[in-house]
């Protein structure tokens, strides 16, 4: 699995929208609702792309939105 991250880009983990945030800005703030720490957005990201491979993409929304409705105090791990 190989996932290419730019350090001044990121994709909405929910719209796939994509935003040039400079390194001091720690948090997406997306026109589509998402609000994110930058890097549980990344975290969403590669996990989205693992669980694509997976064919768990159901699974996965359900999973999506109840961390929006849960706040960020979910921990990920692989
Ligand atoms: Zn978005």
């Amino acid at each position: 699995m190989r996932i290419y991250e730019s350090y001044t880009s990121k994709e909405c983990s929910v719209c796939r929208k994509r935003h040039n945030l400079p390194l001091s800005q720690r948090t997406i703030i997306c026109n589509c609702g998402n609000i994110l720490n930058r890097d549980l957005n990344d975290a969403i990201n590669i996990m989205q792309h693992f669980l694509l491979k997976n064919a768990l993409w159901v699974g996965y929304q359900r999973f999506s939105d109840n961390l929006r409705q849960t706040g960020l105090s979910i921990g990920i791990w692989f």
